[in-house]
């Protein structure tokens, strides 16, 4: 192997990662030299984060219960005005990319520091990309002060994620890692913990849709979900990313099944210009050709393979393609329009990518 020249941007998030570490969590707050936290979840989340609140007592300033996809505007300020009326002075993130989210668009005017405890596989925790939607549009940024400063994976806190979310949601990871080991930023720290991070999710995802409360099989996913995140917090993503955005931003498509679906196909798309990546995924998922490994792990563990199961409509397909191609991100092989909505039409098929 031969090392060129490189940036690694290390992101500075302390990790305390074991099945029950949440019991760490004012340890947690006092080392960042807070007392009173706010602490925000969703209401699908209520019992974990009230359990959290109880367990901090006096370092609980409240609860916010109303964190939602998409992190509307309107929350965000409703929810930073109850941080400063309560006199926080930290904020707890408890669930997924929602909660983390909502944490994050505070901390972004407050500057008050993030932990979180993650309860999927989505990695917002390892990076400091925010988003907040208004009037219909999401804006999206770049700034380090909402990194989390402590990240808890309690991998007891992903087992009653539903097997078919943990599918999805693991396989949403590893897109972060397998775009990351082909990013233009992409340097042997990045691609060392990109190849263990789809490794450590391929091999886990089956064993948790067989058992879904094995809590080897959760520690091995969550890790790997926090090796991916961190892939996506330090390199910049391309066709793939562009695409999901797309997708769910302008045809309101969910977020891990549709980076599920379309991952393949992106891959396939981005083979030739990128056969170093493509060998060390498919090292990474066990098979001899990256996009095929990943249409196979997908459907043999019951994930959805074609767009039109989740809601898209052949109509959509050409302004999909239309949008993905604009603003493009960058991309290890050219944007062709036309190759672009091929693949779209396959994977609204669910047809095996064209590898
Ligand atoms: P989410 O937080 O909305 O969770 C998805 C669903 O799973 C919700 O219904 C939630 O209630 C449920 N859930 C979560 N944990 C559970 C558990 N342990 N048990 C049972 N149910 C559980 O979504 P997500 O998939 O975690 O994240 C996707 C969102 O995060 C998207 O909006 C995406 O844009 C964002 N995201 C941001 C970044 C970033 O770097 N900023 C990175 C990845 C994802």
């Amino acid at each position: 192997m031969s090392t060129s020249d490189f940036i690694f941007n290390g992101r500075a998030a302390r990790v305390v990662f074991g099945a029950g570490s949440r019991v760490h969590i004012e340890r947690e707050l006092l080392a960042l030299r807070a007392q009173k936290a706010l602490i925000l979840f969703g209401q699908e989340q209520l019992a974990l984060g009230t359990a959290v609140a109880d367990q901090l007592g006096s370092h609980a300033a409240g609860v916010f219960d109303r964190a939602t996809m998409h992190v509307p505007a309107e929350l965000v300020t409703e929810a930073r005005a109850v941080a400063t009326s309560l006199g926080a002075d930290c904020l707890i993130a408890v669930g997924g990319g929602s909660a983390v989210g909502l944490a994050k668009a505070i901390a972004l005017e407050s500057g008050l520091p993030i932990i979180a405890l993650p309860t999927t596989y989505a990695g917002s925790e390892m990076t400091p990309i925010f988003g907040v939607t208004e009037a219909g549009l999401k804006r999206t940024g770049t700034d380090l002060r909402v990194l989390p400063k402590t990240v808890i994976y309690d991998p007891e806190l992903t087992v009653t994620l539903p097997v078919a979310l943990s599918v999805t949601s693991g396989i949403n990871a590893i897109a972060h890692a397998a775009e990351g080991l082909y990013s233009r930023d992409a340097n042997p720290l990045t691609s060392l913990m990109a190849e263990e991070g789809i490794s450590a999710l391929s091999r886990s995802l089956p064993r948790i849709v067989s058992r879904p409360d094995d809590l080897s099989a959760r520690s091995d996913a969550l890790y790997g979900a926090w090796l991916c995140g961190a892939v996506l917090g330090s390199v910049g993503m391309a066709l793939h990313h562009k695409l999901c955005h797309t997708l769910g931003g302008s045809f309101n498509l969910p977020h891990a099944p549709t980076h599920t679906i379309v991952l393949p196909h992106a891959l396939a798309y981005n083979a030739e210009a990128a056969p170093d990546a493509m060998k060390r995924i498919a090292r990474a998922v066990g098979h001899d050709n990256a996009a095929q490994g990943l249409y196979e792990l997908s459907r043999a563990n019951g994930a959805p393979i074609a767009l039109k199961e989740i809601g898209m409509l052949e109509s959509q397909l050409d302004r999909a393609a239309d949008i993905a191609c604009n603003n493009a991100y960058w991309n290890p092989r050219p944007l062709e329009r036309e190759a672009i909505r091929t693949l779209l039409q396959r994977a609204f098929e669910g047809s095996a990518p064209q590898t």
